[in-house]
């Protein structure tokens, strides 16, 4: 029987001392140095101390041939900069599929399927993930042809290189691995999770500049708490982010709670096949 521990850091957490990371994520980047701290720091940083994620950076120059191991070339049919060849990285994208078996392969680019939560989730439910950074003008398209199973962009704005778009992915799918946050609940119950954003938070002192926490907080009755809370989320994603209604429309006990009148009465479900379960 392998040794179990509790992780260092993360409270409630037992693993065996042999246990394979829950996350396991291959980069490949021309400039691996630039994560060094970020995989060091704060909840992530202890969850790759305690093995929970694993971050294995592979640099595709390593992969160059010739005296000045050249990764990148000019550009077919002309413009300005330079672009990825492709052996390279094939290479680094081969070797470590071979020594540690295959990924989600990701590619960086602004051109790709944007990031959000949904994706996060997706992701930690994968397990093991290559993200394949881009430099310069990008990425030779054969590379997306015949290694990507995924195009991602983190905005819509161009970037120098994929590494901070790495960054970005790997730490909002990481928090959301078992272990990593301190307080599961925390995934659940926060902005994109359920389409709405979060509603706001206060902490001490009670006031601040001449500013007070809304009272209810203080009343110390669970039940109003949750429905202003609910509410406030409500109103914020009416008024930073209608767009996820579009995606998520306002139920109708939403709709009723924002115009201040009493949600219907719900029937009360009658077991899986009853008028409530599913179809
Ligand atoms: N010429 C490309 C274009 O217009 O789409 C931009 C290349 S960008 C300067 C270089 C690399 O940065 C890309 O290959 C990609 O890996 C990364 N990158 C830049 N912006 C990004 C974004 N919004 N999301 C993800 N990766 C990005």
């Amino acid at each position: 029987m392998s040794k179990e521990s509790v992780v260092r850091g993360v409270p409630g957490v037992r693993r065996a001392h042999d246990a394979p990371p829950i996350l396991d994520v291959e980069l490949i980047t021309l400039f691996p140095d630039i994560f060094d701290s970020f995989l060091r720091t704060s909840l992530l940083g202890k969850a790759v101390e305690a093995g929970i994620v694993r971050i294995t950076r592979t640099n595709p120059r390593d992969f160059a041939r010739g005296r000045h191991r050249q990764v990148d070339d000019s550009c077919y049919g002309g413009g300005p900069g330079m672009v990825l060849r492709p052996e390279p990285l094939a290479a680094a994208i081969e070797t470590v599929q071979g020594e540690r078996g295959r990924a989600h392969r990701v590619l960086l680019a602004p051109s790709g399927r944007l990031f959000d939560q949904a994706t996060a989730f997706a992701f930690a439910r994968r397990g093991r993930l290559m993200l394949i950074c881009g430099r310069y003008e990008g990425v030779d398209e054969r590379i997306a042809d015949l290694f990507a199973d995924d195009i991602v962009s983190i905005g819509d704005y161009v970037l120098a290189g994929g590494e901070l778009a790495a960054a970005v992915i790997i730490e909002a799918v990481a928090r959301l691995v078992p272990g990593v946050l301190g307080c599961e609940a925390s995934t659940v119950d926060e902005s994109f999770s359920a389409g709405r954003l979060e509603y706001p938070q206060w902490t001490r002192p009670p006031e601040f500049l001449g500013r007070s926490v809304p009272e209810v907080l203080r009343s110390g009755n669970h039940a109003e708490v949750a429905t202003w809370r609910r509410l406030e989320s409500l109103r914020r994603t009416v008024a930073r982010r209608p767009d996820l209604l579009l995606r998520c429309p306002l139920s109708e006990d939403e709709q009723a709670l924002l115009e201040g009148r009493k949600p219907k009465r719900r029937r009360k479900p009658s077991g899986p096949d009853g008028p409530d379960g599913p179809r």
